[in-house]
């Protein structure tokens, strides 16, 4: 008897301290995701308040627990330990799930928000507190998204945490998200200002140079108003070419856009499943300029409807606009941007989609100081670059030519760098005089030992 009852004590006093708080967070997180399922589907049968955000406040607090025990568990060197063996990062069931479950929700989202009313409900105190207002669902969306950053911030934070670049990269991701892009505009509503998010500009935040928002902007916010299309104005065409100039596209793709923050944040563990083939190569500059090129027209021809009053060309302008909503604001940059993330990779919308990425890439190509460094005499041609590669580049090929990288679609993560074991690469910010040289390769021929 004794040891039978010994052996079935064992398990539970092998627990260790670290296991009870992963054990505690996966509680939390069900208990937390039952709790919002309740406030989505359970009508008037128990408070959303209390059960939804409530549900949300233990998912994350969950997720926090088990994030922080299962990175910390792991040194340095193991955090990418698994990546092509979890059923989670490698296309596995439970990807197909977590793909399904997101594309749902923005379908829901964008084109059926009634059907998130419980939810919406859940979040009404945090939005009267934060914007003296009701809440609807792209006040949801927000305080979703903005989670999202901030909980897999302490994921990124954790796992490149000896990485002075990341940790400072993450922390300012997190802070525009948190900052500019939820607090902000929730403050000027409550102010009854009109809304705006100071860290979005023309041509990602496509309507802000739209004519109706120009006039929207001016006739209500008085002068906080036309301050914003200044400022909208001077970031789109002043600063993008000047900070690209001296950065590179990271100053804003990989350090304050929200959508680059959700992918360096809750992106990350799917960067690897980025498709690095020529052909992947050959549709993103296939698709991603044309609608670089699509919004464009669509802006100059609802200026000149605007211009004409409606006389030149009637409704065709607004044609052109719903057109560019629907299918690249809508379906490419929330449905497949995110809800594809766990099959595609985490920046499948900056790789072909963004117009703000194709104008900042084409910036960075031809009028950059920035490029990715290679002393290809140390490299081993391990790949590690390439496969952590979020946009897709193929880095070995350049660093084993000791060729620098200079791709329009490199958004600067610096993942490349941080996960070569030689240290063979580099992002730099030099001279444009020969940029494009590659480093001198040293060969057997060049060190003459036996002479
Ligand atoms: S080349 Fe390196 S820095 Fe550029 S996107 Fe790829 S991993 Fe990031
Ligand atoms: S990670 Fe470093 S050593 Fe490995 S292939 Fe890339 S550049 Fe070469």
């Amino acid at each position: 008897m004794s040891t039978s009852s010994s052996t079935y004590s064992a398990p539970l006093s092998s627990i260790t301290a670290g296991g009870f708080i992963k054990l505690i967070g996966l509680l939390l997180i069900a208990l937390g995701i039952l709790g919002m399922m309740v406030a989505a589907f359970g009508g008037e049968a128990a408070s959303p308040v209390s059960t939804g955000l409530t549900g949300i406040a233990a998912v994350t607090a969950g997720g926090l627990m088990y994030i922080w025990q299962v990175r910390r568990q792991k040194s340095v060197a193991e955090q990418n330990n698994g990546a092509w063996q979890n059923d989670m990062t490698t296309r596995g069931a439970s990807a197909w799930v977590t793909g399904v479950v997101l594309t749902g929700f923005y379908i829901l989202l964008y084109w059926f928000p009634t059907t998130l009313h419980g939810l919406v409900l859940a979040v009404e105190p945090l939005s009267q507190w934060l914007r003296n207002r009701p809440a609807d669902h792209w006040f949801l969306y927000g305080t979703f998204y903005t989670l999202a950053i901030l909980v897999m911030g302490v994921h990124a934070l954790l796992k490149y945490r000896n990485s002075n670049y990341h940790i400072i990269r993450t922390i300012s991701v997190m802070f525009f998200q948190l900052g500019f892009a939820f607090l902000l505009p929730a403050l000027l509503l409550a102010l009854n200002q009109p809304e705006f998010y100071f860290s979005y500009f023309w041509p990602l935040k496509y309507d802000y140079l739209f004519p109706g928002t120009v006039s929207y902007l001016i006739d209500n916010g008085a002068a906080l108003g036309v301050f914003m299309v200044f400022w909208g104005a001077v970031l789109s065409f002043i600063a993008t070419p000047i900070l690209t100039y001296y950065f590179g596209k990271r100053w804003y793709c990989s350090w304050v856009c929200g959508c680059g923050g959700l992918a360096e944040t809750a992106g990350d563990p799917y960067r690897h499943l980025s498709d690095k083939s020529k052909k992947a190569w050959q549709w993103e500059v296939a698709i991603i300029y044309p609608i670089l090129g699509f919004i464009i027209i669509t802006t100059l021809v609802l200026w000149i409807n605007s211009w004409s009053e409606g006389r030149l060309l009637g409704n065709l302008s607004s044609g052109f606009s719903s057109t560019y909503g629907f299918f690249i604001g809508a379906m490419f940059s929330g449905v497949v941007g995110v809800g594809f993330y766990p099959i595609m990779g985490n920046r499948v919308w900056c790789r072909f989609g963004c117009p703000m990425a194709a104008y900042l890439g084409l910036l960075q190509k031809h009028f950059s100081r920035f490029r990715i460094t290679t002393n290809g005499g140390q490299c081993i041609s391990c790949g590690n670059c390439s496969t952590y590669c979020e946009m897709g580049i193929d880095v070995r090929h350049y660093a084993q030519q000791g060729e620098p990288i200079i791709r329009a679609s490199c958004v600067g993560c610096g993942i490349c760098a941080h996960v070569c074991p030689r240290g063979v690469l580099k992002l730099e910010n030099g001279p444009r005089e020969n940029r494009f040289a590659a480093t001198p390769l040293i060969k057997r021929s060049d060190v003459g030992i036996l002479n």
